[in-house]
């Protein structure tokens, strides 16, 4: 059972540096590096040790506050142009990108409701791209200036922490968070209270607290139940997230959908659209239902209204990602709100079935949220199609040609994930103001004015700081193995920088196919262990705890990394999350992507990479074929169907190795001037010129206002 929470108390600091406390409770300063490294510099240690300015001052000693006040005036006006940078940021009155576009717009905030959201490494209540892809379409609103607030669960103890024992078991550790060290407030009432919205259950009310967390200039919202209002068997309901029991998942999803629109109706906060992103919020329509057929709506004009300002996004073509129950277990939590609704359960129910009429099957909320939306959309052109042609019998009339299902292409928040020094180099480069050009792709060309030894010094830094990350990483994970001093010493001459560097991470879902490049194990050692041109891959991911066969993958390739003749080639980095994707996107030279087309409905992580300079070799699947022009990374198979799935991976795992031998391996060992591969700076270039302005959150952002929210708000 949850522990209590350190008291809210003030954190106290000395009147000079007062604003801290403000700058700590906004995670603008995750994607400012002037305010990452003022934090950094008030304490060395307490940053590296937490990440988490909340926690730095709150364990900060007071003596040591006299020291920086003494310092000879250095760190006062590093704070205070750290506090201008984010007054400037806040300003109410900022000529913002979407007063610019907008400037009529009088109308509410677009409300996003979202299972998890990936902001920063210290506040796990994500646990892959979905919820990294919320965080950086939060942040994009707060720089674009939309009208936005969020809304999620806040989880006790998030997601878990992966552990791989000697034999590449994966091991599940669930932290407990303090949410009063985290970026956190409650929020209260007018009263001065908690605010606490409550939900029906079976036979009882489940309360939840709601809690503040602020992003730049957008809040999110989030709902707590573990608190003393509830009986102890309904506080654990966010406790975890992804939670493996379905009837728990339900809890979990009734409480994000209606206890969501009960916290905006609870703060008067009247949202102009309501967007769905991903089905896990659905139920927050049988909230908007019941509200309106209160008002005295009849069945018909409530579902119109609904559908007029509401909007969805699936991000997954992949069954196990469109979540559905069964139907009885959804009737027995829906049938008391279906009575004070004064309908049928069945009517409710029938809003979820994936096919109209009769036949058992389950509730789908994919199906629920496409019926109730004006506007889905898929996360890439592809998987628009694909989507579309999965739910077409959803839309009545639609023909076979329709895409009744439209396509906004996922995009990721550059300010988040550029590394340090190629940000100082575009800044030198193109300005520091490179933020407000970030669609741009004129403005992104000036890419090509950067020197090649600049650009190489910079990504060799990126990667040195990667190396000595992994290396530490397996110094921890070998000891807690058992390994003697002699065995870690060989860390340290482990991953040289001079080798071809290869990353592949992401969540172990089997559709990934992380081993497909071991089913040739001789051809693939002989590209590893050329001694002319050696090449190193590093793994990284966690498997769901409830999916053996992607468990089945994380020891498979474990074991080949540290008990095979590859060790020393290939490496595996235990507990995958948003620092280890930081890193190894800002340091490794290829990108490695082989998803089973067409079920990678994105992907985002080789646009994080491209950014820093990386390479993408990967299946022509999500947004790689709307990236791909031949001269800045590699499509693997091109889109080569089979039917059959052996034969595919066979193709697929041939072209993989023949990109290898013939194209990737020359490109980075081959055609060097004094040590800089040429061939290879000329491609970092183009990838970062091309994939910058069209694949940032900034760039979604816009799609999504002026195709889906502006729209739907009435506005233009
Ligand atoms: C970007 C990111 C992902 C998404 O990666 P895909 O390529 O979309 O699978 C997952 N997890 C973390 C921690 C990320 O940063």
């Amino acid at each position: 059972m949850a522990i209590e929470p350190t008291s809210p108390g003030d954190i106290r600091m000395p009147e000079e540096f007062s604003r801290l406390r403000e700058l700590a409770y906004n995670l603008w300063w995750s994607w400012t590096p002037r305010a990452r490294g003022f934090f950094s510099a008030i304490s060395k240690p307490l940053w590296a040790l937490y990440r988490n300015p909340v926690q730095l001052l709150i364990n900060i000693e007071p003596h040591h506050w006299q020291g920086l006040l003494d310092d000879g005036g250095s760190v006062m006006s590093e704070y205070r142009r750290v506090i201008r940078d984010f007054d400037r940021y806040m300003d109410p009155e900022a000529e913002t990108p979407f007063k610019k576009q907008y400037p009529d717009y009088k109308g509410g905030p677009v409300a996003y409701f979202s299972t998890e959201f990936g902001l920063h490494e210290s506040l796990g209540i994500y646990c892959g791209g979905l919820g990294v892809l919320s965080g950086d379409h939060a942040k994009a609103a707060s720089d674009m200036g939309l009208p936005f607030v969020g809304i999620g669960l806040l989880y006790r103890n998030g997601y878990f922490r992966q552990n791989i024992d000697n034999d590449g078991r994966q091991h599940h550790l669930f932290h407990e968070f303090d949410f009063y060290r985290l970026p956190l407030r409650p929020v209260h009432t007018a009263s001065g209270r908690n605010l606490v919205i409550s939900v029906e259950y079976p036979g009882r009310e489940v309360k939840a607290r709601v809690w503040q967390l602020t992003v730049g200039r957008v809040k999110l919202y989030l709902l707590d139940t573990d608190i003393t209002e509830n009986d102890m068997a309904d506080r654990p309901i966010t406790s975890q997230l992804y939670v493996r029991g379905r009837d728990m998942r339900l809890c979990q999803e009734l409480l994000l959908g209606i206890g969501g629109a009960r916290i905006l109706r609870e703060m008067k906060i009247k949202p102009a659209v309501w967007h769905m992103n991903e089905g896990h919020s659905a139920f927050l329509l049988f909230e908007r239902l019941r509200e309106l057929l209160k008002e005295g709506r009849t069945w018909d004009e409530a579902l119109e209204t609904i559908r007029k300002n509401t909007a969805f996004t699936t991000h997954t073509p992949v069954a196990a990602g469109n979540e559905a129950f069964d139907m009885e277990l959804v009737e027995k939590y829906v049938a008391s709100s279906a009575k004070s609704m004064g309908v049928e359960a069945g009517r409710l129910l029938d809003l979820g079935k994936s096919y109209p009429g009769g036949g058992a099957q389950p509730f789908n909320l994919t199906a629920l949220a496409v019926r109730l939306s004006s506007y889905s959309n898929g996360v890439s052109k592809l998987h628009g199609e694909v989507s579309s042609d999965m739910w077409r019998h959803l839309f009545p009339g639609a023909r076979h040609e329709d895409k009744p299902i439209k396509a906004i292409t996922n995009g990721v928040h550059v300010a988040t994930w550029l590394g340090h020094d190629i940000r100082e180099l575009v800044e030198d480069t193109l300005g520091n103001d490179w933020q407000e050009h970030c669609c741009d792709p004129e403005f992104w060309k000036g890419v090509g004015k950067i020197r090649d030894e600049d650009l190489w010094a910079a990504h060799l830094h990126q990667k040195d700081r990667l190396i000595r990350l992994v290396r530490h990483r397996l110094v921890e994970m070998f000891a807690r193995h058992g390994n003697s001093p002699d065995e870690m010493r060989e860390v340290s001459r482990m991953l040289d920088p001079n080798v071809l560097l290869i990353g592949f991470a992401r969540r172990f879902a089997t559709y990934k196919r992380a081993a497909l490049i071991f089913q040739d194990y001789n051809r693939l050692r002989a590209i590893l262990k050329n001694p002319e041109r050696p090449v190193h891959i590093l793994f990284s991911g966690k498997a769901h705890p409830a999916d053996q066969p992607g468990q089945e993958l994380v020891r498979h390739i474990f074991n080949i990394a540290y008990h095979s003749d590859l060790r020393g080639h290939v490496f595996f980095v235990e507990d995958y999350d948003i620092r280890i994707a930081r890193h190894l996107v800002q340091g490794v030279e290829v990108w490695l992507n082989t998803p089973r087309r067409p079920r990678e409905a994105s992907g985002t992580s080789g646009m994080k990479a491209a950014m820093n300079g990386a390479l993408n070799l990967s299946i022509a699947d999500g947004w790689w074929p709307e990236a791909a022009n031949g001269r800045n990374g590699w499509t693997i198979s091109d889109g080569r169907h089979f039917d059959n799935e052996e034969m595919q991976d066979y193709e697929d795992s041939s072209s993989f190795y023949h990109l290898m031998e013939d194209q990737v391996v020359p490109a980075f060992y081959g055609n060097r001037k004094n040590g800089l591969p040429m061939d290879w700076l000329a491609m970092m270039k183009e990838g970062m010129a091309t994939i910058i302005p069209a694949f940032s959150a900034a760039r979604m952002l816009e799609d999504y206002a002026r195709n889906a929210y502006m729209p739907l708000a009435g506005g233009k």
